[in-house]
């Protein structure tokens, strides 16, 4: 489809599209990884349940069925090139998209208020949550983080003292052993230090885009740490308690050090697309 602009349709379709793909297919790198832990898992319950973790995953894909049934709340990473001229209210189009694909996939209705808990289907006050990036070029790309509450709920942020950076690791190392076999193991571990009590809390976010396998020397030593837990694939034991450790940093107040751990499960559901004038790429 060819069109002298980027249209609220074409908009539509790709994130239905795109939640499609999130919501059904893992990324490769996080199935490599899950393979690689399979294969050198020594633990044989949990080497048993890495097997079932890779066949669902199979499953999932062949039937276009949801990898997990929590379908988690959908965060949208949008950067829009600034040359992009957009004649609708982008937001609008992408509740339009939650709201299909939530029939369509189907998606479980996660949203509710927070108070009252009355479900509205996954679109509600401040949900999805979108992040808005500028960029250069004319192009969009919407990238999707479906976010399943049992990973979700055991993160953690605490404001430390600038002194105690070496309280870092204790505390990622923490939040590891007191999440225990909640957030479905073996995890990824984002983490955001820096910024404000928000922004750290949006770089250990953003931390879960990242490649699994894309990892520094000092990611790898805490990944081991944590890896030497034994708290193992579903908190039943075992060698491998998380797949990947991702770092992101950014400056902060001279008298705060933020840090906050956002934990993610073995479902580490993500899935871009790029739009531009003229054609679609996917
Ligand atoms: S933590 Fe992840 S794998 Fe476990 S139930 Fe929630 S979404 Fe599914």
């Amino acid at each position: 489809m060819s069109s002298d602009k980027i249209t609220y349709e074409d908009v539509v379709r790709s994130v239905v599209d795109l939640l499609v793909r999130a919501e059904t297919r893992l990324p490769d790198d996080v199935t490599a990884a899950l393979t690689d832990a399979h294969q050198r898992e020594t633990n044989p319950t949990a080497k048993e349940q890495i097997k079932t973790i890779l066949e669902n995953i199979r499953l999932a894909s062949e039937r276009n069925a949801p990898i997990c049934q929590d379908t988690g709340i959908l965060i949208f990473f949008v950067e829009i090139g600034r040359k992009c001229v957009l004649d609708f209210d982008i937001r609008d189009a992408i509740c339009d998209g939650v709201e299909k694909a939530t029939e369509i996939i189907p998606l479980r209705p996660n949203a509710v208020h927070p108070i009252t808990r009355e479900s509205s289907g996954n679109v509600g006050v401040g949900l999805p949550d979108i992040i808005f990036d500028l960029t250069e070029g004319d192009r969009i790309k919407i990238t999707v983080l479906p976010k399943g509450a049992g990973s979700e709920n055991v993160s953690r942020l605490a404001m430390l003292n600038p002194s105690q950076v070496a309280d870092i690791r204790r505390f990622i190392l923490k939040t590891v052993v007191d999440a225990g076999g909640k957030p479905c193991p073996p995890v990824i571990v984002g983490v955001g230090v820096g910024g404000s009590f928000d922004k750290a809390a949006l770089l250990a976010k953003r931390a879960l885009l990242r490649d699994v396998l894309d990892m520094d020397a000092f990611e790898r030593e805490i990944l081991a740490d944590i890896n030497s837990l034994g708290i193992g694939t579903m908190g039943l034991g075992g060698d491998i308690t998380a797949l990947a450790v991702h770092i992101e940093y950014a400056h902060c107040h001279t008298a705060s050090l933020p840090v906050a751990v956002n934990i993610q499960c073995w479902a580490n559901r993500r899935a871009s697309v790029e739009l531009t004038v003229g054609d679609r790429v996917v």
